[in-house]
């Protein structure tokens, strides 16, 4: 198997998630379809899409890379409690970039925003522990 199949396996598989996986977590999946992938090689596939801007890699989240097959700008929210991350979909503050660059020395190209809580299921699951 060569590594542009492998890449669209991983990329298939990307896109059947919403939530913003992990390597490790595609990993698993792919492993039942292919035993011959490894993690290196999917994490570098991951790498690879990214720097071609086919998919993103979230810079925001803390810990292991997560990525996603939505490259259109978009905001975030992630659980403080499980790490979860969800997209936000509401619209996106386009003035925000021009704002901004007038109090920097340079050209935005972007922005993130992420919003922090607690998701459903832990606010669930604390109720229930009662
Ligand atoms: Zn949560
Ligand atoms: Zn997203």
């Amino acid at each position: 198997m060569n590594y542009s199949r492998q890449r669209e396996e991983v990329l298939e598989q990307l896109n059947v998630h919403h939530d913003h996986p992990t390597a490790d977590v595609i990993f698993s999946e792919l492993r039942d379809k292919d035993p011959n992938i490894s993690l290196a090689t999917v994490y570098r596939n991951l790498k690879v899409l990214a720097e071609n801007g086919i998919i993103r890699k979230l810079t925001f989240v803390s810990g292991a890379d997560h990525f996603e097959p939505n490259v259109n700008p978009h905001y975030h929210f992630i659980c403080d409690c499980c790490g979860k991350v969800c997209d936000v979909p509401m619209q996106v503050a386009e003035t925000l970039d021009a704002t901004a660059s007038s109090y920097i020395n340079g050209t935005i190209t972007g922005h993130d925003l992420v919003f922090y809580g607690k998701c459903d299921d832990c606010c669930n699951s604390e109720d229930s522990s009662d």
